[in-house]
């Protein structure tokens, strides 16, 4: 009886000393168990191009962000603006190191507007012209990858034809924007060149693609015509530049220069013409207005200066631009008395590029000499 009691008590201890041994571990083990749980997070994130990184808190479960206290970090290629954003669509990788652990984080820029291109237009050139038919096209993107630009369709740049074409720009996702463009590629002309004949002082009648020439010299009066093919669309730019040379200097001497008129088309002088027929009589309109074809104006190389008054020579913008304008290439086409050669009364406003060597030859101390009495030819209509 007394046994069996010693026994049971013995039992009791036993027990207890198993229950107060087991606790601290099993709470260990918890604790252990607890500290060693793996951090719950989302593996994947998609942004669009142009929106803010995300951070390790968009990954993370909000209860696991206090066990990690690293930001995240990305794969070298990965580029952000000041403000955080990503401009450079793509997939990047990027990584937190846990407990010797290296978690990854996939973070896809996605990006799916299409680029767009501007200066797309229709191109015409001569066969073997050079040309980069790339040169003038631009692309934008919302990204800032670098967009891919080519052209679709097949041409030859050494062969005659009318090519319809596309440039298509390709961002760095893929998206894709085409313009259509013709591109003609056209055989060059070979210049009909023909010896006419000689002036009554010698000097060579070329007639280039039904334009005279005499001594390099284009010419344009009332026996040499132009083509209404003919048709430059401005002056060109020998005159332009010489005129600005000119007209800067003369400001320099308080002396005002302005084109008041410049190129005349082929269609405009015969409109105006005309007019003056309608308006006076042939016979008078022949003395200052040029039939179509016949008119300086249209070869771009001709101009009025200031005023259509002949008074224009006694301001001394006329004085000056008289005394003046052959250094600059420039001749007064018309010159005083000498509208029986011409075929112009006197205009000391129209002025003719004709380049340094030969105006200054012209000049002749102010008393200019005419194209038609220096070379020997005539200025008349013949019809
Ligand atoms: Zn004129």
């Amino acid at each position: 009886m007394l046994n069996k009691k010693k026994k049971k008590n013995n039992n009791r201890l036993l027990s207890i000393f198993v229950i107060l041994i087991y606790i601290p571990i099993i709470i260990s083990v918890f604790v252990i168990f607890a500290m060693n749980k793996d951090l719950h997070y989302k593996e994947e994130i998609n942004i669009e191009v142009g929106e803010k990184l995300p951070s390790l808190k968009d990954y993370l479960d909000t209860e696991d962000l206090n066990r990690v206290n690293k930001n995240i970090t990305w794969e070298k290629d990965l580029k952000v603006d000041k403000d955080n954003k990503v401009y450079y669509s793509g997939t990047y990788d990027g990584y937190i190191t846990f407990r010797d652990k290296k978690i990854k984080f996939k973070l896809n820029v996605i990006d799916e507007e299409a680029p767009t291109i501007t200066g797309a237009k229709d191109i015409e050139i001569f066969i073997n012209d050079e040309i980069d038919l790339l040169k003038d096209i631009k692309t934008t993107d919302n990204s800032l990858n670098k967009v891919k630009l080519n052209i679709e369709g097949e041409y030859s740049l050494e062969k005659e034809g009318v090519y319809n074409l596309k440039y298509v720009a390709t961002d760095a996702a893929g998206n894709t924007a085409s313009k259509d463009f013709t591109l003609t590629v056209k055989t060059k002309n070979t210049p009909k060149i023909a010896e006419i004949g000689t002036t009554s002082k010698g000097y060579k009648i070329t007639k280039v693609n039904d334009i005279y020439y005499i001594n390099g010299i284009l010419i344009a009066n009332k026996t040499y015509s132009l083509p209404s093919s003919y048709a430059p669309g401005g002056l060109l730019d020998i005159f332009t530049s010489n005129f600005s040379k000119m007209r800067d200097e003369a400001l320099k001497e308080g002396i005002n220069l302005e084109i008041i008129s410049g190129y005349r088309s082929y269609a405009d002088q015969a409109y105006i013409y005309n007019n003056y027929v309608l308006s006076d009589s042939k016979s008078n309109a022949d003395t200052y207005s040029a039939r179509a074809g016949h008119s300086e104006h249209q070869t771009g190389l001709a101009a009025d200066i200031n005023s259509l008054n002949t008074n224009f020579i006694y301001t001394k913008e006329g004085m000056w631009l008289n005394n003046n304008c052959h250094k600059y290439g420039f001749i007064i086409r018309y010159p005083e008395g000498k509208a029986s050669v011409t075929g112009y009364m006197y205009e000391p406003w129209h002025i003719r590029y004709v380049g340094t060597p030969l105006a200054s030859e012209l000049y002749n101390n102010g008393n200019w000499i005419s194209l038609e009495e220096y070379y020997g030819i005539t200025s008349t209509y013949n019809y």
